[in-house]
């Protein structure tokens, strides 16, 4: 199975970037309507439709849903490039929509895609939710859930660029977890299930990305919807499409969720998930934060009338602008910050930090905007090459 070829033929094009909403999605489920079926399953808090998208006849069944956290949309385009994939006449598609039946909820959240938001319109973090129910989205899914009885669930999401793996961090390029069910944090048929699929998942994502798949922390929060549905009994997979070097509008990142997905299926379809994999699964290493998106080094700063090297860091501020996602640098935090990376590493040869208002120390929450030493100015935290002069 050449991934990359499949990528590239299949690859959904008209979505792009961060920021995806029910309006970018509506052409495409448009598109689809022929072929699957396409539904409004209910309503946000704002009255926007949530979809879903069912495709296949198989008796195997599989719950997909992704933007339960609005501003999350990576795992949306891969979700829309494997629709693509689903709809071709590619060997492995038909056996696919022979073998299983995808029930998929692009956008959960829709209100909160739209305003790029993780919560929902009421302010809620609706993967905090899945006892209460007290939100309309949420109730939806465990709707869905009810009434389809899925095989297995997949609960999508991204992650934030802090998070790396392993002693010489790597990126957590996508995490996994199969959640706990109880506190105790056993290994019931049903977990196994769900960590027998990461593990097929993972031995391919390792080709692609060695060292940068991450497992998450596996603490149990009922109100977390995997583990509600784990503890439902439905295997269910949380992925979390995070930080690839380079790629922050995620598309390298939705590639490899693609890739996650079309290897999962196989791997269910040719039914090799069944041997247990739990040393595998528990040798991927647990994701931790160690990442800030650009780390300073090795800065003169004045505090206090006396002078001091140090390092500082800047993380970026997702903010939606002009229907876009900008990034705007923000210094987060200034010390030796041992043990911690920067996506983006920059020396600053022991010269001197000047704030743009002539300050000599770096101040946290503000932009990343201030000269090094008489020569090297930077703007929201880049470097600013200067224009060539004679
Ligand atoms: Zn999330």
């Amino acid at each position: 199975m050449d991934l990359q070829l499949l990528f590239d033929t299949y690859k959904e094009d008209l979505l792009y970037g961060r920021y995806v909403t029910n309006i970018h999605i509506e052409p495409l489920l448009k598109k689809y309507e022929e072929e699957f079926q396409v539904r409004i399953e209910g309503y946000s808090v704002l009255e926007k439709p949530i979809y879903s998208i069912i495709a296949g006849s198989g008796t195997t069944r599989i719950f997909i849903w992704s933007q339960m956290h609005g501003n999350e949309s990576t795992t949306t385009k891969g979700l829309f490039d494997f629709i693509s994939f689903l709809k071709s006449d590619e060997v492995l598609s038909q056996q696919l929509k022979e073998h299983f039946t995808f029930y998929i909820i692009p956008i959960l959240n829709p209100d909160g895609a739209e305003a790029y938001t993780r919560v929902n319109a009421n302010a809620i973090d609706l993967n905090r939710d899945s006892v209460n129910l007290s939100q309309p989205e949420s109730r939806i899914l465990r709707n869905c859930f009810d009434e389809f009885k899925p095989h297995y669930c997949y609960n999508m999401h991204d992650q934030r660029t802090i998070f790396g793996v392993g002693d010489e961090p790597k990126p957590a390029t996508v995490s996994f977890l199969s959640p706990a069910y109880n506190d105790q944090r056993n290994i019931n048929d049903c977990r196994q299930k769900a960590i027998n699929l990461i593990a097929a998942m993972n031995d391919t994502l390792q080709q692609y990305i060695p060292g940068q798949v991450g497992r998450f922390d596996d603490s149990f929060n009922i109100n977390c919807i995997g583990d509600m549905f784990q503890s439902l009994g439905v295997p269910t997979v949380l992925f979390e499409a995070g930080h690839y070097k380079g790629d922050y509008e995620r598309e390298i990142t939705r590639k490899l969720i693609f890739f996650a997905l079309l290897s999962g299926f196989h791997a269910i379809y040719e039914n090799v998930i069944v041997v247990n994999k739990t040393k595998d699964y528990f040798n991927i290493p647990q994701n931790k934060i160690v990442f800030y998106d650009i780390l300073f080094k090795n800065v003169k700063i004045n505090y206090e009338n006396k002078e001091k090297f140090t390092n500082f860091a800047s993380q970026y501020r997702e903010v939606l602008f002009d229907n876009s996602v900008i990034f705007q640098a923000i210094i987060s935090e200034i010390g030796n910050l041992d043990g911690i990376y920067g996506h983006a590493e920059i020396d600053c040869n022991r010269e001197e930090f000047f704030g743009t208002d002539g300050s000599k120390i770096p101040k946290i929450d503000e932009k990343a905007d201030f000269s090094i030493g008489k020569d090297r100015r930077f703007v929201n935290g880049q470097e600013v090459l200067k224009a060539f002069s004679i």
